[in-house]
């Protein structure tokens, strides 16, 4: 069946979804989703599945922006709580599904040549930040570092996803795997085409990574966004050998509580190509044999690229499109979408719900 809509696409079937529709099934748009649904909506994910893969998958789930004092306060509340918040939702899922995804709790260790900018940003946020020595931690690692973050943890992002989409569908939250080409509000409501289904709902929330500048095409915020490639190295150690986050300038290393490891991360301004390259492997090995030289004899296990919700504006998008609007969006994450979904999903669900938010959402706005 062809249906005539409106002049807003052509699409076959029609759907009314009550409440909410959201696009992206990223660890953004998941965690809107379970926070829309908890709040009595009714919800609809609509993803583009493997057509479009995402960077939550791709990241690395440090949960904390790398070297946090360089980044602009803003981002405070959307990532300050963040260990806590993913401790609630572990726990949210092993009772709902018996799913217990991994949070290693290993600190972080950091090279950085600006400690004292360090130390004030780690005294004003009461953040624990010591010498380097005073982490414990011998076979040359602690010697490599200036500074220690014992409260640093990472979250094995792939697992999450998964738990996350296993708790949307356990709550009754319905997953459309199709591409979106159109949001459009009209008539008191949101319709959204994708595929061959046309959507009708009370509001919508774009959530589409970096994807979510074309689909809101020209509204002047979108100018911000961009792009950014990351490749990642997968490595198979002993559980513990590498015993903590090392972060420096050059790269990072993240260990999973089973002995693998990643090295990252490269940055691609303006490139969406998600195939990895083999410049970049190499000088992902440079900088993982550098905090651990027996990396350089070692053959990574898997390499793979993704592409950040990248954006010039220090803070990410989120809020309606415009004042009054029943579209919202919610991305720009760039490299802290990891760290701050579970507040971001929050922040969303009570604008769209009509809650008063949880912290001051202005600096967020897209007309800001
Ligand atoms: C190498 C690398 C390392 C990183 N490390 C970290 C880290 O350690 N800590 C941290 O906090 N962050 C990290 N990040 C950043 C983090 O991964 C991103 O900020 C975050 O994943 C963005 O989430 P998102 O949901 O906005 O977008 P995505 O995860 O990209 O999800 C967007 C989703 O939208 C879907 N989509 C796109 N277009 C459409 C459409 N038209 N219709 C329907 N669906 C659509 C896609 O299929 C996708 O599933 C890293 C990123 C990379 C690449």
């Amino acid at each position: 069946m062809s249906v005539q809509s409106d002049g807003f696409c052509q699409c076959l079937g029609i759907f009314s979804v009550r409440d909410v529709l959201v696009i992206g099934g990223g660890i953004i748009g998941r965690f809107i989703a379970l926070e829309c649904q908890a709040r009595g909506m009714t919800v609809t994910l609509i993803d583009a599945g493997q057509s479009r893969p995402s960077a939550s998958w791709a990241g690395g789930g440090i949960l904390s922006p790398l070297f946090p004092w360089r980044y602009h306060a803003s981002w405070r509340p959307l990532v300050s709580d963040s260990l806590d918040r993913y401790g609630q939702w572990r726990e949210v899922l092993r009772s709902e599904t018996g799913l217990f995804p991994e949070i290693n709790a290993c600190g972080m260790l950091v090279r950085e040549s600006e400690v004292e900018q360090a130390r004030r940003w780690a005294r004003d946020e009461r953040v624990k930040l010591l010498p380097a020595r005073e982490s414990g931690i011998s076979g040359g690692f602690s010697e490599k570092a200036e500074l220690w973050m014992p409260d640093i943890a990472a979250v094995r992002n792939s697992r999450w996803l998964s738990a996350l989409e296993v708790l949307c569908e356990h709550r009754g939250i319905r997953r459309v795997l199709s591409s979106v080409s159109d949001v459009v509000e009209s008539a008191g409501a949101v319709e959204v085409c994708a595929g061959e289904e046309r959507f009708r709902a009370g509001q919508a929330v774009v959530a589409a990574g970096y994807w979510s500048k074309a689909l809101l095409k020209g509204l002047p915020f979108t100018e911000e966004l961009m792009p950014v490639k990351g490749e990642m190295l997968l490595y198979q150690l002993e559980p513990g050998e590498i015993p903590a986050i090392l972060l420096a300038d050059s790269g990072y290393l993240i260990p999973r509580k089973d002995g693998l490891v990643l090295a990252g991360s490269t940055l691609n301004a303006g490139v969406q190509d998600m195939r990895p390259g083999a410049a970049a492997h190499q000088v992902l090995r440079e900088s993982a044999a550098d905090w651990y030289p027996p990396l350089a004899k070692l053959q990574p296990v898997a390499h793979w690229a993704g592409v950040r919700p990248g954006n010039r504006r220090p803070q990410p998008i989120i809020g309606p499109i415009h004042q009054g609007s029943r579209i919202c969006v919610a991305t720009g994450h760039f490299r802290n979408g990891l760290v701050s979904a579970p507040a971001t999903g929050q922040l969303v669900a009570e604008m769209v719900s009509g809650q008063p938010p949880f912290c001051e959402s202005q600096p967020y706005s897209p007309s800001s």
